[in-house]
């Protein structure tokens, strides 16, 4: 593949080292030609993050912690200044108390509930309302989800939650911003050992059960992922909206 988004640019928020879902999108994005934008999320991790910028040819790499909405305006004026338009917008963003990803859900506090959901749903459609005036040609807003959020899966608790009410979110951003040729999906990544990842407890024992029963026999790789963002962000996916699209060797389809 080449060229897939040349003349494109991209903004992809969640990089945070590379193991990041996040890092392979932008990695594959570059690869395809787009003009890559990074945001990373205040000055404890600015360092990493520029560092992983120029090792992914990064044209900037911003501040914003997207639950402030001073951050993304601040961010919005900086792309009016610098970059005529965008093209692309992932948003590869969660967050949950390591705790309520191990006790059991109905202890959720309600402290831990609302800060899940603002991390990782309601920060899909500040992103969105943010950005979206700068897709003034249209464009591909994608973000990442998992199964948890249609089934339950263990140990995966509020984040499941915050899952459901983000696919929800694509929904509706879909069939409003349609009309400006902006085009919003999300991916159903399988499992994938990431930082995030690891705080979910046992969460070794979901690879293992995905390798055993998905249809490939085996876990995605993040590359996998990435290339499904291409095609939801490059003019190959221009009928596609409003979807969620699983990246996971098949596993959701799975019964007994
Ligand atoms: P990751 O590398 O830890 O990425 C999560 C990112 O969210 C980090 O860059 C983190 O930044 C950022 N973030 C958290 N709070 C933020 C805030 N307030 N403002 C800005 N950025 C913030 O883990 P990942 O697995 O790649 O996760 C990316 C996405 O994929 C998430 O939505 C996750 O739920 C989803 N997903 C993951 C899997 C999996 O198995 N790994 C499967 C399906 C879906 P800091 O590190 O600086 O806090």
């Amino acid at each position: 593949m080449s060229g897939l988004l040349a003349g494109k640019t991209a903004l992809v928020a969640g990089v945070a080292n590379r193991w990041s879902i996040a890092y392979s999108i932008a990695a594959a994005f570059r690869r395809e030609g787009a003009t890559l934008l990074l945001t990373y999320q205040g000055e404890r991790v600015r360092g990493q993050v520029e560092e992983l910028g120029a090792e992914l040819g990064a044209a900037r790499v911003l501040n914003c912690d997207v639950t402030n909405d001073a951050e993304l305006e601040a961010l919005v004026a900086v792309l009016q200044a610098e970059f005529p338009k965008l093209d692309a917008v992932v948003h590869s963003i969660a967050f949950a108390n390591k705790e309520d990803l191990s006790r059991p859900f109905s202890e959720t506090s309600r402290d831990g509930y609302l800060l899940s959901q603002n991390v990782s749903a309601y920060s899909l459609v500040a992103m969105s309302r943010a950005l979206a005036p700068l897709m003034s040609e249209g464009g591909a807003i994608l973000t990442l989800t998992y199964l948890g959020a249609t089934r339950v899966v263990e140990n995966y608790n509020v984040m499941g939650v915050a899952k459901a009410a983000l696919e929800a979110c694509v929904r509706y951003l879909a069939a409003e911003l349609g009309s400006q040729n902006i085009r919003v999906n999300a991916i159903s990544a399988g499992p994938i050992k990431t930082a995030s990842a690891r705080g979910i407890k046992d969460f070794s024992k979901v690879l293992d059960a995905v390798a055993a029963h998905a249809p490939l026999k085996r876990n995605c790789d993040p590359a996998e992922v990435a290339d499904t963002a291409v095609f939801l962000a490059s003019s190959l996916g221009r009928g596609v909206t409003g979807n969620t699209i699983f990246v996971d060797a098949g596993f959701q389809i799975m019964g007994l």
